[in-house]
């Protein structure tokens, strides 16, 4: 049974925020809204970027700027530190590769193991524009929604790869980025509850009604957990986390009624 949000009180983490400026990769889906709070709530400045690269389910980058005007009326010190949004267009990556993604094939699992909507590469490919946006807006930190503990076996979500670019783009950039994510080493469910904690209840319905994960752009049918075709990889480990997440709610604070 899905537990009620509590709506009577906020809990915001108290962290020291860094004079420094960050630039979040927002997709406009579940985990990089979580990335975004969680770069508010550290650092003075903060600016998002986004790639549009022929994406099926390009709706997410269409709840990007709504996602943005919620999240930063959440809080008047959000409000303050919240910079420039970047959107970049990369349609060379759906010219290159044959995927689900951005392609008219079925999502389903291929012979390696991957999901068709595997498109190789392109969070290095991210990172490498990231980079370079970072480099020119003067942020040192770099902040993505990357995880290997609750996902689709992407390679380039992987903590190895993520720290790989880091390298990189510090050796080839001449610059000491760090890339930061948080979602790393946590599922699905604990997204939620960061998010909770980041943002209390009304972030949470944030993410639940305004943030896109659905591969085939699916936003008629509205579920417990958000909106989406309830059965491609992104809906299904969403609506996973989702209800485990009310399940652990419920085993600390006891059924609601
Ligand atoms: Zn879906």
């Amino acid at each position: 049974m899905t537990p009620r949000v509590r709506r009577a009180k906020r809990s915001r983490v108290t962290v020291s925020v860094s004079p420094d400026s960050a630039l979040v990769l927002f997709s406009g889906g579940q985990d990089s809204t979580v990335c975004l709070a969680w770069a508010l709530a550290r650092f003075a400045h903060v600016e998002t970027v986004g790639f549009a690269y022929g994406q099926r389910h390009a709706v997410e980058l269409a709840v990007r700027p709504r996602v943005r005007e919620r999240l930063v009326a959440l809080a008047p010190d959000w409000d303050a530190r919240l910079g420039a949004d970047h959107v970049i267009a990369i349609d060379a990556l759906s010219a290159i590769s044959d995927t689900a993604l951005t392609r008219e094939v079925a999502i389903e699992v291929a012979e390696t193991g991957l999901p068709t909507t595997f498109v190789p590469g392109r969070n290095l490919i991210f990172l490498g524009f990231a980079g370079a946006l970072a480099y020119r807006r003067g942020a040192r930190h770099l902040v993505a929604g990357m995880c290997e503990t609750d996902y689709s076996g992407y390679p380039d979500c992987r903590d190895d790869a993520v720290k790989a670019m880091q390298l990189a783009l510090n050796l080839g950039m001449d610059r000491r980025f760090v890339v930061h994510t948080p979602l790393m080493w946590i599922d699905k469910a604990a997204t939620f509850a960061l998010a909770e904690e980041l943002g209390g209840a009304a972030l949470v319905d944030l993410v639940l009604e305004e943030t896109h994960s659905c591969y085939l752009g699916d936003r008629t049918r509205r579920h417990p957990w958000g909106y989406g075709c309830g059965e491609c990889p992104a809906c299904k480990l969403r609506s996973e986390g989702w209800t485990r997440y009310c399940s652990r709610r419920n085993e600390t604070e006891g059924p609601t009624r």
